[in-house]
């Protein structure tokens, strides 16, 4: 075996892939259902390159400036990347973020929506997008109510460059797993009537280190996973 087999990232994305099929079997769905995002925040490129070597090509950023360093480091790759905005997005960096991700998972209002739409370059594909709903953590300010989903999604569908793909949220943290279920199902809820609407959304980003096998249970599409494949991050650098 080369070295690259023994790196400590491919192994534990060997091992989140375990954890998906295995939650995925639980609740008798098809692990090919769960889409694995390598959250890579605050990591080097090269640790983007271990997880790429062991066959990851879908990465999820929440710093912009990071971000758009990462994606223009990886230009050109072969096979293609496939880069997500999954932080918190303010209107004076909503250009770069058009300008540079596949996907954003965070449009939580119009105004940003309507930025991200126009500053879309031509030429590109549609940017796919998710709307942030605010499903627990009543202090965060990120994300809607599940109530101000179906007019979101109305403005945000009728938009040329933007393609709305479906739903994303990031729970309080809440160690009981059935906790956990009942949260995740909420949004499951939601999704399913948005599909309803939108024959185009086929996404339910959710689920992170702590708390995925109750995001699968609950029907994610989507996991955005750090910890358990770059190890802790350090924010002290
Ligand atoms: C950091 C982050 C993740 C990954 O979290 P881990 O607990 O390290 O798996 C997922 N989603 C979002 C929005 C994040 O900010």
């Amino acid at each position: 075996m080369n070295q690259r087999q023994h790196s400590a990232i491919a192994e534990n994305l060997q091992q989140v892939r375990e954890r998906i099929a295995s939650s995925a079997a639980l609740c008798a769905r098809a692990p090919e259902e769960v889409t694995l995002l390598a959250v890579s925040k605050t990591k080097p490129a090269s640790a983007i390159e271990e997880a790429i070597a062991a066959g990851q090509l879908a990465f999820g950023e929440n710093y912009v400036q990071e971000g758009v360093e990462k994606v223009a480091a990886f230009a050109g790759h072969q096979p293609p990347l496939v880069w997500h905005f999954i932080g918190p997005l303010q209107s004076n960096k909503s250009r770069l973020v058009s300008e540079s991700f596949d996907w954003c998972h965070t449009i939580d209002r119009l105004k940003i929506a309507q930025r991200l739409n126009e500053q879309r370059p031509a030429g590109r594909a549609p940017l796919q997008v998710l709307i942030q709903v605010n499903i627990s953590d009543e202090q965060s300010k990120s994300g809607i109510t599940l109530s101000e989903v179906s007019q979101l999604a109305a403005e945000i569908a009728a938009m040329q460059n933007l393609t709305l793909r479906g739903l994303m949220a990031i729970p309080a943290a809440e160690s009981e797993y059935s906790r956990q279920l009942a949260v995740f199902s909420q949004m499951t809820e939601a999704y399913n009537q948005l599909k309803q609407h939108y024959p185009q959304v086929d996404t339910l980003s959710m689920g992170m280190t702590d708390d995925m096998p109750a995001a699968i249970a609950a029907g994610s599409t989507m996991v955005r996973i750090g910890t358990a494949i770059f190890g802790a991050r350090d924010y002290s650098a």
